[in-house]
């Protein structure tokens, strides 16, 4: 059988990736290792994470109705503040401000905060009522890609379903959403080379004693940042980064003493913080590639770049890979080319450049330089935080961290593929 898009993997970016490619009008299939309805593609753990959508992201989740089905509202970010080091207690901490650089939106908010249990919810049920299109959505679920290859100027797709039966589908283009250890990516030859030094994120959720006043906290320690997002509430969901040893470390302390680590890496601000989730731990293995196209092919989201957490910049580029994959491909059906037309993979690549290369740059190299620096650079580098809070280049900031500057597509402003 054949279709015009396939879409392997069905993670947070494939199920977004497909509900942005239907409002183009072509026929997908989604083909996902995971069976109907499971969040987390570890047996024992759901993902209890959340994720930072900018304002671009948002707008793009509103035009495509899935903002609506979400079940808990999104907390909105109204505050972004930095700090270098370790905290400060007491008279210290009363006499130096614990934040280095601030940012206040003025009224409307520079991100949100969504459960990803909740988000990749909403996007299941907006998929199962995608009516703007003129194509068609067919998903398998608990079917992995054994094989790819090209084909006569088609995509073949090798796949085995749950009971362990083969078969093979055809495609024009076949878009990677299949997370960093894409396999379509191994298939198409697009190496990724993958960064070091290789560290844990502890996720969890806290309860502050203090409101958090939709402030999103981002502490640089030597060890790796700990970071803060507002939740409902006092609220707060917790990505701390670690050397692996580290985080097996704390992982297995009780909850008393993760508190008291807590409170000692990020301050006494928000008051005492009280774990209010499981501990989970994820591995981080930042990776990036040269090319993210090949003939018939596109990778988009981890598959394409899998970034530090440190900005909670991720998922953003993936739903700007979308956006941007959608109107590469409005355009193109626009003339009546079809979904393998080489322009389509072409325009991709050139206008996803520029975004992954800073993106990822930024955000490894900011780990990088207050984990390996020594005592002083990083000192420096907080000082710089402190001169840049006072400097025009701080809007420049502000901008990319919304969202839309980097990328410009039109679902990123709140219209759909292919409009001006
Ligand atoms: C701790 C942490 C915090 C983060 N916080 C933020 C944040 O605040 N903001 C932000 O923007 N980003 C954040 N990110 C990044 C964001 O979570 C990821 O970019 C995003 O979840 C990636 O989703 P994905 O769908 O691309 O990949 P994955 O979630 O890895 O999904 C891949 C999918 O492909 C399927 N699959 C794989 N192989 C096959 C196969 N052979 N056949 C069929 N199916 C297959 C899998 O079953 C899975 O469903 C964070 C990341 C981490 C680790």
């Amino acid at each position: 059988m054949r279709t015009d898009i396939a879409i392997i993997g069905g993670g947070l970016t494939g199920l977004m990736m497909a509900r942005a490619l239907t409002a183009t009008g072509a026929d997908i299939l989604l083909v996902d290792r995971q069976s109907a309805g499971r969040l987390s593609d570890t047996d024992s753990l759901p993902d209890e994470r959340t994720t930072t959508i900018n304002a671009a992201g948002m707008r793009m989740l509103q035009t495509l109705g899935v903002e609506d089905n979400l079940q808990q509202e999104a907390t909105p970010i109204m505050r972004i503040a930095v700090a270098e080091g370790a905290a400060l207690s007491g008279l210290a901490a009363r006499r130096r401000p614990n934040t280095d650089l601030s940012w206040q939106a003025s009224d409307t908010p520079m991100a949100y905060v969504v459960s990803n249990a909740d988000l990749q919810a909403a996007l299941t049920t907006t998929l199962a009522a995608v009516s703007d299109g003129f194509g068609s959505i067919e998903i398998l679920s608990g079917t992995v890609l054994t094989g790819m290859a090209r084909d006569a100027g088609s995509m073949r797709l090798d796949i085995e379903d749950a009971h362990g039966k083969r078969s093979h589908r055809l495609a024009d283009l076949v878009v990677a959403c299949d997370g960093n250890n894409s396999k379509v990516a191994e298939f198409a030859n697009l190496a990724a080379r993958q960064e070091r030094p290789f560290q844990t994120a502890i996720v969890s959720v806290l309860q502050a004693e203090r409101d958090h006043e939709n402030t999103a906290f981002q502490r640089f320690l030597p060890t790796g940042p700990f970071a803060l997002m507002p939740m409902s509430g006092q609220h707060l969901s917790l990505v701390w980064t670690l050397p692996d040893d580290d985080a097996q470390t704390l992982l297995a302390a009780d909850d008393q003493a993760f508190e008291a680590a807590c409170l000692d890496a990020f301050g006494q601000s928000l008051g005492y913080l009280h774990l209010a989730g499981q501990r989970l731990a994820w591995p981080l293995r930042p990776s990036i590639r040269k090319r993210i196209t090949g003939a018939g092919v596109v990778l988009a989201g981890d598959a394409a770049h899998a970034l530090h957490p440190v900005a909670g910049q991720g998922y953003n580029l993936a739903l700007a890979d979308a956006a941007v994959l959608a109107d590469c491909l409005a355009r193109a059906r626009a003339r009546g080319l079809s979904s393998g037309h080489p322009s389509i993979w072409q325009a991709y690549e050139a206008a996803r450049r520029t975004e992954r290369l800073a993106m990822s740059a930024a955000t490894s190299g900011i780990n990088q330089l207050f984990v390996r620096s020594p005592a002083f650079v990083r000192r420096m580098a907080g000082a710089g935080f402190a001169v840049l809070d006072k400097s025009p280049v701080k809007t420049v900031f502000s901008r990319i961290a919304e969202g839309g500057e980097l990328a410009d597509a039109a679902l990123l402003r709140g219209k759909f593929p292919g409009t001006l």
